[in-house]
């Protein structure tokens, strides 16, 4: 950990780069990744594809047919604006190769690049020079482990986009996240009529001229207007639930990570070792661990001076009891107690706030 945020500095992701020091001599020479469509693909990028097909099957074939006449045109036009303007960006941002420029302009990309050296170099990016491109880099930019090169303006690598997100397509991924998470309010809007019409006025939700030939009332079709799969009321009530979670629960990421882009963004507090005018979730990451760090061996050094104090011998506690004139106090009613735990907790608490880790790697 120490060799990370230390010696480390200022040449990979900060969460992984302990493996990384300790592996250097072993790493086996290896090409640069180009961009996201680079192999190997990630399972969670594999997995995004997978959910965001579900949606669209779902959100076409299913939910905006039951529309009543007169809102399907706007579900189908704002839905499929969201979803493309989404796809378009989304495609962007994993086609961007975000490496630094002398990168891109000096490197090939079919040359593998040599394992790090450490008995020639302590760092891998020493006075903006990067061992492994061999190349001068910028101030913010960064050797990705994953990407294999450096990132101009690193910010974080993202396993869904299976790509590094850097000054390049910084705003494409805000663009990413943003268009994702319109798509999915405008489909738990639709979601949510169609489940309160559904025990209200279940009629309303069978406008489509397909339902006058079904009899029955319970009787539901799926993936209308071009087939019209039979189904039964609560099976349509259960597909409802189960993407009404996926999409909560897809919405409640979306929206932690853009909030936390935007903390970032706008913040008032930054650390001093913040390159340029913005943090980013490298900085702000390197940030928290320095922070947790300190605490921790601050912690430390605090028990130890109490240990100091303690005595050191049965016979040393017996006569400092014995000599006591004052009573043992009783940490429950000690107001320096609960007054300590009060300013401490606050640092506690935003000192092991690792979620921006878990947010690093999305
Ligand atoms: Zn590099
Ligand atoms: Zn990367």
């Amino acid at each position: 950990m120490q060799c990370c945020i230390g010696q480390c500095e200022n040449r990979t992701e900060p969460e992984e780069g302990e493996q990384e020091c300790d592996n250097d001599s072993a790493q086996s020479t290896r090409h640069s990744r180009i961009n996201g469509w680079s192999s190997p693909l990630h399972l969670f990028q594999i997995f995004a594809w997978l959910v965001s097909f579900y949606f669209v099957v779902m959100t076409f074939g299913i939910f905006v047919p039951l529309l009543p006449y007169q809102w399907k045109p706007a579900g189908y036009i704002c839905i499929s604006l969201a979803m493309c303007y989404h796809a378009v960006v989304h495609i962007a941002t994993i086609s961007v190769d975000p490496a630094d420029l002398n990168v891109r302009i000096k490197k090939s990309y079919r040359n593998p690049i040599p394992a790090f050296d450490r008995s020639k170099h302590e760092h891998v990016i020493e006075n903006l020079h990067c061992h492994l491109c061999s190349v001068d880099v910028g101030a913010k930019s960064k050797h990705c482990r994953y990407c294999n090169k450096c990132i101009a303006g690193f910010d974080h690598h993202c396993n869904v986009l299976n790509n590094c997100v850097g000054q390049r397509n910084y705003w494409l991924f805000i663009n990413t996240v943003t268009s994702a998470l319109l798509t999915l309010l405008f489909l738990l809007a639709v979601l949510l009529y169609i489940f309160i019409q559904y025990f209200q006025e279940p009629h309303i939700l069978r406008t489509d001229p397909h339902f006058s030939r079904v009899n029955d009332s319970d009787t539901w079709l799926l993936f209308l207007p071009f087939a019209s799969v039979h189904t039964t009321g609560p099976s349509l009530v259960a597909i409802v639930g189960v993407t009404t979670l996926l999409s909560l629960l897809c919405t409640t990421m979306l929206l932690d990570l853009l909030c936390f882009h935007i903390y970032l963004r706008f913040c008032a507090c930054r650390p001093a070792t913040a390159v340029g005018k913005h943090m980013s979730t490298y900085e702000y990451n390197v940030w928290q661990r320095q922070k947790l760090e300190a605490m921790e061996s601050s912690t430390g050094g605090n028990r130890q001076t109490d240990s100091q104090q303690q005595p050191v011998t049965a016979e040393q506690v017996l006569l400092q009891e014995q000599h006591s004139t004052l009573p043992i106090p009783n940490p429950l009613d000690s107001s320096i107690g609960l007054t300590d735990l009060h300013n401490q907790l606050p640092q506690m608490l935003n000192s092991n706030d690792l979620t921006p880790m878990s947010r690093a790697s999305m």
